[in-house]
């Protein structure tokens, strides 16, 4: 099974104590990748953005072979580089972020994209986008991601869309509700939090949230919230899967992403939908226990082999 991610991966800066930052490379369709392709080897997974071709660049592209995810499909620039973030935390284990991300190459993901790369994204069983791949697009890129969505559509790749909304981003609210609201109606799989419908579109109820979801046309919806229970939609039917709470939370980054990377391989594998937010929900519950988007990947495994 072949699944594409398009989306940016920055340098991360986490907290390593003493004062110490320790650097990594992260960003949200990467990480949900990475956490797909440790967790179910079979499939094949690619990452698809831009990157330059500084050391930077060359050091996550070499992370991300390191992780058996494909880099073939990215397109390369010697005009840009990578983005960079920081993450910080609070003594709940909530995280907020700072971005430097201005000269990414990934901003330019569609027109460093060669037609090799299209062709190749168009035999996919899957692509997943997100509201930050959306974001960080200059509106020319943007419309050429549309262009590549409709092709994509047309040779039946499933479109998987979470929407990660994050203000920031976006120059303002009103330009972020319009390409969202564009992005669910062309997502086959919604994957997204409870908390992008409140703070984009002042929708809290579940059935206000599901039947915005529905009306954009997706068959498959899992709607994440924390701790709480996932609540599903799939093949006519509604359902609800608990969560078993964390103790101690450490940095909830990635979240959202280790689950659904887990979740489209446990479904691309075969799994029902409660199975894949089953296995989901376990490794998003391992990953909010370590800091940093991504965990060591010995440690990880570990966990896998339980
Ligand atoms: P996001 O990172 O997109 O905001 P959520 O905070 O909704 O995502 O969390 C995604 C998933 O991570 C949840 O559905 C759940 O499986 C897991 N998770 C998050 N917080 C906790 C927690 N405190 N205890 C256990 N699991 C959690």
């Amino acid at each position: 099974m072949k699944i594409g991610f398009i989306g940016e991966c920055m340098a991360e800066l986490s907290q390593a104590g003493d004062g110490l930052l320790r650097q990594a490379f992260a960003g949200d369709t990467y990480n949900s990748a990475v956490y797909l392709k440790r967790t179910f080897s079979q499939c094949d997974v690619q990452f698809i953005s831009g990157l330059g071709t500084d050391s930077i660049s060359q050091a996550m592209l070499d992370s991300a072979t390191a992780e058996q995810v494909g880099t073939e499909l990215i397109g390369r620039t010697d005009k840009l580089t990578i983005g960079l973030y920081q993450i910080h935390t609070d003594p709940q284990g909530e995280r907020s972020f700072t971005y430097w991300r201005s000269n990414s190459a990934a901003r330019q993901t569609l027109s460093l994209m060669n037609e090799d790369a299209k062709h190749a994204l168009c035999s996919m069983d899957m692509v997943m986008f997100s509201g930050i791949t959306l974001a960080i697009l200059p509106p020319p890129e943007r419309e050429a991601l549309w262009a590549l969505l409709d092709n994509l559509k047309q040779a039946n790749v499933k479109l998987v869309f979470d929407i990660n909304y994050r203000p920031a981003l976006w120059t303002n609210r009103t330009e972020a509700q319009q390409s969202v609201k564009r992005g669910i109606e062309y997502a086959d799989i919604l994957l997204p939090g409870v908390e992008d419908f409140s703070q984009l579109f002042e929708l809290t109820k579940l059935p206000d949230i599901m039947a915005f979801c529905q009306a954009g046309g997706a068959t498959e919806i899992v709607l994440k919230n924390g701790a709480q229970e996932v609540h599903l939609y799939g093949d006519d039917s509604a359902r609800t899967v608990t969560i078993e709470p964390v103790k101690k939370v450490v940095d909830t980054t990635s979240a959202g992403d280790a689950f659904n990377g887990v979740y489209l391989g446990a479904r691309l594998s075969g799994f029902t939908m409660e199975q894949a937010t089953q296995q989901a929900a376990a490794c998003a519950g391992f990953v909010i226990q370590h800091r940093g988007a991504i965990v060591d990947a010995s440690q990880y495994q570990t966990f896998v082999a339980q």
